[in-house]
């Protein structure tokens, strides 16, 4: 299994929490609702991703037992955090700089100044720093969401080095 930094990933229909922490932890997830298994593993080949997935049946298929198209099975019962501590701690991927939680992209941080009519008023007073997706467009700062996730990050990295 692919275990460089280029490495991305497409969650089943069932993991898209696991894909928004994989992608504030930063790593590239893709995920769409509703796709079926054929097509999971189709846009997987296609895009060179590696599955996450919590569908036995999937890994009985030959493309992925023969490791065709890498894939990683999650168990089901985990809560999206766990799941992500699951997937890091296997593969012994390293918490990388955010990635755009709505997308996966990457980001290229803003200068202050230039953000001025697009950031709302509250954040542009309270936040320092911006960011833009470089995939889809959206801008980013780092308000309270952020802050909670960025703690539970960091939990967790406790958790990888202790
Ligand atoms: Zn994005």
């Amino acid at each position: 299994m692919k275990q460089d930094e280029q490495i991305a990933f497409f969650c089943d229909a069932m993991l898209g929490g696991l894909a928004r922490w994989l992608r504030a932890a930063g790593y590239d997830a893709a995920f769409e609702y509703g796709i079926d298994d054929g097509e999971l593993i189709r846009n997987a080949e296609e895009s060179g991703r590696t599955i996450l997935s919590c569908d036995g049946p999937l890994f009985d298929r030959n493309i992925i037992r023969n490791g065709q198209v890498p894939a990683l099975r999650v168990p089901q019962q985990l809560g999206k955090f766990d799941a992500l501590r699951f997937v890091m701690e296997k593969l012994h991927l390293p918490l990388r700089d955010p990635r755009c939680m709505a997308c996966g992209g990457e980001l290229r941080e803003v200068p202050r100044h230039c953000v001025t009519d697009e950031a709302p008023p509250l954040a542009y007073r309270g936040c320092d720093k911006f960011w833009r997706c470089l995939r889809c467009s959206k801008l980013l700062w780092r308000g309270t969401h952020w802050q909670k996730i960025s703690r539970r990050l960091a939990e967790f990295e406790n958790r990888l080095t202790g």
